[in-house]
Parts: structure tokens; C-alpha cells; sequence
């Protein structure tokens, strides 16, 4: 079957050119939108991800502030930088870097921020409001995920959806907002039994495991859609100069040509993320300034 690559790259790239049209709009009020990430240790993937969000935020003319803290910061004085956030009224997007050291309450932390300013919809009232099906702050992966299939296959109603994995971040809002569009939603995790003959009914799996090319072609019936979230990184057995490279939760080269549209890794959800938290922070601007975020329907979720 030939199937349809859901190009995450180039989506994300016109989705930060709308974003940074909209940006210049919103200064020609006055209002400048400000992003501020908290980096808490010096893990280095969690250092890599701040500097492209920092990046990208500098990129499109949003003003960005990096806090770093060392890793023993106690939850007092980060709570402490949180509250101080939550008041500059120039920052309206606060996102605190996932994971925190142990010690470190990390629910505690993310209610501690201002809802309003809360970039990665993690805090509860968000997370509530959203299952609730009120407007909220939708997380950026998950967001991106809904975009992306909006934009490659239209109407999703009345299509059986399953969802693999049931975290916060990820598979619980990703299945909210698949409701919100009107399709049958199941949940798999590592607890469902016989998952293949679950996934073989589905018309969109959408996995977020986060085991390497677990999703295989006895799990996807003819015609499926794929949304692959996983990120891994795995040792390069083919020839190529580079030790390690990345891959999704699905064995890409064995499910495509059953699907009848299928996100490639890298360049299919991965891009969209980042993209969705500068969508985010545009959109926590607009809330805060009561300006309306026009954004069109095809790119909302
Ligand atoms: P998580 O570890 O919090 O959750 C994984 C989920 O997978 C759990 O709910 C678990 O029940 C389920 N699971 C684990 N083993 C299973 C099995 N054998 N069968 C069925 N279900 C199983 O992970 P997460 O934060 O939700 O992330 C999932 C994946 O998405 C990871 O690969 C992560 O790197 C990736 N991710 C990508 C982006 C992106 O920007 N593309 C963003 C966030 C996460």
C-alpha cells in the first residue's frame, strides 16, 4: 500500500512562521511574549533541550530567560524563582525542565506555577480542564500529534483511535483530545492483554511507549494511520560514521507500507513539539493580555 509520509518538519516550520507573524502582531500592541526555562542540574539531554527551546524562542522574537540552578537547589528557593516568575509581568510561559532531582516535589512544583503561565499544560487545573473539555493549555507533544493528523487526514470522527501509553505527558491528554475530535478512544498499556489484536482494531495508533521499534506490522491493519511519539536512542548497526541514532517506537521500514499515512523518526513528531510550546507561549500571552489567539481551526486541537 502506498502511504502518506505525515512530514512533522515541514509542518512544525509553517506553524513557526504563522506563530512568528502572530508575534509580530501582538508587538505591534505592545505586548512582547516571554518565555522563561528553568533548568534544574546539569543533565545533559535536559541542557541540550533548554538551549533549542531558548533558541527558538530568541528566533521568533519572543524574549527568553534561562534559569539554571544547581542540582541540590532546594524545593524552597525553586518554588521561590517560581513565585518571582509567576510575578514579572514580562514572562508569560514558565516551563520547568522534566526530570527534577529526587528531592524535589516535582507535582508540587508544576501546581506552583501560574496556571496561566503554564507553556507545558502540566499543572492540574489544565490537565482537569482539558479532560473536562474546557480551554486550556494542551501539551505540546500531544498537541503537535492532533495537528499533524488534522492536517494530513481532515475529520477524524467516529475513527477507533488507540492510544499506547497512559502517561500525563503524553498518552492520557493525546486520547482527551482524540475524544475532543470525535473519535472512539481506547488506551493500551503495559498492563493490556494480547496488545497486537487490540492495536489491529485501531484506525490511528498513536505509541508512546518508549521501547524502540516495539510497535511491529502484526500490530497495524491494512490502511491504519500511525502516529509514532517514541524517541530512543539506539546503537547505528548499519556502516554510517555515527555510533548511535534515533528511532521511534515503531519499526518504521516494516509498518509503513501497511498504513495508509505514518509519522516517520526523526521529522514527524519530534519538530512539532517544540514548535507546540512556542504555540503555547503565544497562546498564554494572548490569555494573559485578553487578546484573542486567532489561530485557524486546522491548527488548533
Ligand atoms: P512514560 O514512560 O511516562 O510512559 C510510557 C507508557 O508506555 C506507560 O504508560 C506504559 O504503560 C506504556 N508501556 C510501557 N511498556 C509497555 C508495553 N510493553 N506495552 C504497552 N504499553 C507499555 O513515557 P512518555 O513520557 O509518555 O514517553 C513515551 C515516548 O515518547 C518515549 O519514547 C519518549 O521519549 C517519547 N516522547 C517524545 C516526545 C517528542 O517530542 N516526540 C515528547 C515526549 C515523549
Amino acid at each position: 500500500m502506498t502511504h502518506t509520509l505525515i512530514d512533522g518538519k515541514k509542518t512544525a516550520e509553517e506553524l513557526l512562521i504563522e506563530i512568528e507573524n502572530k508575534v509580530d502582531r501582538l508587538k505591534q500592541q505592545n505586548i512582547t511574549p516571554g518565555l522563561s526555562v528553568v533548568l534544574v542540574g546539569n543533565d545533559k539531554a535536559s541542557e541540550t533541550y533548554v538551549r533549542s527551546k531558548v533558541e527558538m524562542s530568541k528566533r521568533l522574537g519572543i524574549h527568553s530567560v534561562h534559569r539554571e540552578m544547581s542540582a541540590d537547589v532546594s524545593e524552597e528557593e525553586l518554588l521561590q524563582e517560581i513565585d518571582n516568575l509567576n510575578k514579572d509581568g514580562a514572562i508569560h510561559g514558565i516551563l520547568v525542565q522534566l526530570p527534577l532531582p529526587s528531592h524535589i516535589n516535582t507535582e508540587k512544583v508544576l501546581n506552583a506555577i501560574d496556571y496561566k503561565k503554564d507553556v507545558d499544560g502540566f499543572h492540574t487545573l489544565n490537565a482537569g480542564a482539558l479532560s473536562k473539555g474546557l480551554e486550556a493549555t494542551i501539551p505540546c507533544t500531544p498537541l503537535g500529534c492532533i495537528i499533524l493528523l488534522k492536517r494530513y487526514i481532515g475529520d477524524l470522527s467516529g475513527k477507533h483511535a488507540v492510544v499506547i501509553g497512559r502517561s500525563n505527558i503524553v498518552g492520557k491528554p493525546v486520547g482527551q483530545l482524540l475524544l475532543k475530535n470525535n473519535c472512539t478512544v481506547t488506551y493500551a498499556h503495559s498492563r493490556t492483554k494480547d496488545l497486537p489484536a487490540v492495536c489491529r482494531q485501531a484506525d490511528i495508533i498513536v505509541a508512546a511507549i518508549g521501547k524502540p521499534e516495539f510497535v511491529n506490522a502484526e500490530f497495524v491493519k491494512d490502511g491504519a494511520i500511525v502516529i509514532d511519539v517514541g524517541i530512543n536512542a539506539v546503537e547505528n548497526t548499519d556502516n554510517s560514521q555515527r555510533k548511535r541514532k534515533l528511532v521511534g517506537d515503531v519499526a518504521f521500514n516494516e509498518v509503513c507500507n501497511k498504513t495508509s499515512a505514518i509519522t516517520p523518526v526523526p521529522g514527524g513528531v519530534g519538530p512539532m513539539t517544540i514548535a507546540c510550546l512556542m504555540y503555547n507561549c503565544l497562546y498564554c500571552a494572548c490569555l494573559i493580555n485578553g487578546v484573542e489567539f486567532d489561530m485557524a481551526d486546522n491548527l488548533r486541537a
